[in-house]
């Protein structure tokens, strides 16, 4: 059989990110500070982001360069490449195309170093001497770990409890890379100590996470936090896959009628979509989906009002779909995807009709990803299996209907460190969660009315 696979040149790698902000019909609402309720300004920020990043955040400049020196680090796996699943489509007898960019070559194993990389540079630019962040599933702080490894600056990496428990090698990766891996709720922290006297067995979250690290980043000097999803400078810094993917799609001859990417804080989901997005914006037709789980129903279930991003509210109020700050998801296996909000951008494209979110059960998604793992043969992580769900729902549709679409999706990252999680569903041990109503109610009932 002739393989498909797109490969570009280094020449050929996007220099400038593409910032959505200077195209959305509707701005996010403006970030409050926690106190005071206010918008917040800038310096509100500083003691725990670099300018060059607060700046980033801010801004509304359609294309931002990307540093040399940030580019000579991406060469080392970008351009990822773009391939056509034509086994999977087979498989499926579908008359749709169906094409996925594999972030899974970079050497964290997925789409998270796009942004790791040029955050450690903008720390070190600024000074800083050690990062504090967390980690769900371990995906983002592997990434931190080799950034800050990269960069001279040292990595303080609180990882929720569960997955420091069910997941030691990315704990051991990270570890490999210098970081320093606390599980989280921790006792170094007021945020940590507290969950932990009302509850020692308290499983952890990524909202806890956040506060254990926001606070260490706060109260020391030369620490600065850093954080792998939901901010606008992350969203905009994975915006080199939709780049690539469309000039790829391009010499393929090909544009896609349906873009589909899963969404935790929705990093990836704006790094494939928005630049199809802004095709959108102007007067293309393309569809873009966000796959959420259906234990952890942000978009498809939450409600579109100010939270914080963390559980000890320490970050400032955020405009954003959420299932409340406290809210604690069910251990399911695709840890990347537990965070009780998403990205204000992903949050306000989805309020304006520009995004449309589904959600599924991790059963349905674990069968999607031995079908796809058996036919395209890379097996994929548990959280890109959301996507390839709706891939392949959308391409059984398309036999359906008789239709020739073409569909792209992100395959952000590989699951050879999440094989625990397939031994789980081979054996039959995996059972689906929906997250009951009352208790979404009850987690939004708790916020602040602003
Ligand atoms: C973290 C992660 C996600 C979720 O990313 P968001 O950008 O937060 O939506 C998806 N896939 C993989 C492989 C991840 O590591």
């Amino acid at each position: 059989m002739k393989e498909t696979k797109i490969i570009l040149s280094e020449k050929e790698m996007p220099r400038k990110w593409y910032n959505i902000m200077a195209d959305m019909p509707n701005l996010p609402g403006q970030p409050l500070h926690p106190g005071t309720k206010e918008p917040i300004v800038p310096d509100d920020l500083l003691p725990i982001f670099p300018m060059a990043l607060i700046e980033q955040e801010v801004s509304q400049e359609r294309w931002i360069d990307i540093p040399e020196e940030v580019l000579d680090i991406y060469a080392l796996w970008r351009p990822s490449p773009l391939y056509r699943a034509h086994r999977l489509e087979r498989l499926l007898n579908t008359p749709a195309k169906i094409y996925y960019k594999y972030e899974g070559v970079s050497p964290a194993g997925s789409h998270k170093p796009n942004t790791s990389i040029p955050q450690a540079y903008y720390n070190k630019q600024a000074g800083i001497k050690r990062i504090a962040t967390e980690t769900g599933a371990g995906q983002w702080g592997s990434a931190m770990a080799l950034a800050g490894n990269l960069f001279g600056l040292d990595v303080t990496v609180y990882m929720v409890k569960v997955s420091y428990d069910q997941k030691p090698y990315r704990r051991i990766t990270m570890e490999t890379w210098g970081a320093n891996v606390y599980a989280s709720p921790s006792e170094l922290t007021e945020a940590g100590r507290k969950a932990l006297a009302e509850d020692p067995d308290n499983p952890g979250s990524l909202g806890l996470a956040i506060s254990e690290a926001v606070e260490d980043a706060a109260t020391h000097e030369e620490t600065n936090y850093s954080l792998g999803s939901v901010l606008n400078h992350v969203c905009l810094h994975q915006t080199v896959i939709g780049q690539e993917a469309k000039k790829q799609l391009e010499i393929a001859g090909d544009y896609p009628d349906i873009v589909i990417g899963c969404c935790g804080g929705g990093s990836n989901l704006a790094g494939i979509g928005f630049p199809f997005v802004h095709d959108k914006i102007n007067g293309k037709q393309v569809r873009v989906i966000a796959v959420e789980p259906a234990s952890c129903p942000t978009l498809t279930k939450g409600e579109f009002r100010y939270d914080f991003g963390d559980v000890a509210g320490l970050t400032p109020f955020l405009m954003m779909y959420t299932l409340g700050h406290d809210f604690i998801p069910p251990g399911i296996h695709a840890g990347g995807l537990r965070y009780h909000a998403d990205s204000p951008l992903v949050c306000q494209l989805y309020h304006d009709g520009l995004i449309e979110a589904r959600s599924y059960h991790q059963t349905g998604v674990f069968e999607a990803a031995l079908q796809f793992a058996r036919s395209e043969t890379i097996i994929p992580a548990p959280e890109t299996a959301h996507a390839i769900k709706a891939v392949i729902d959308e391409a059984i549709l398309c036999r359906e209907e008789g239709k020739e679409k073409t569909i792209l999706f992100n395959l952000s990252g590989h699951g050879y460190l999440d094989l625990q999680a397939y031994a789980d569903f081979m054996d039959g041990k995996l059972s689906d969660y929906e997250y009951p109503e009352e208790k979404i109610r009850e987690a939004l009932s708790k916020l602040p009315v602003l």
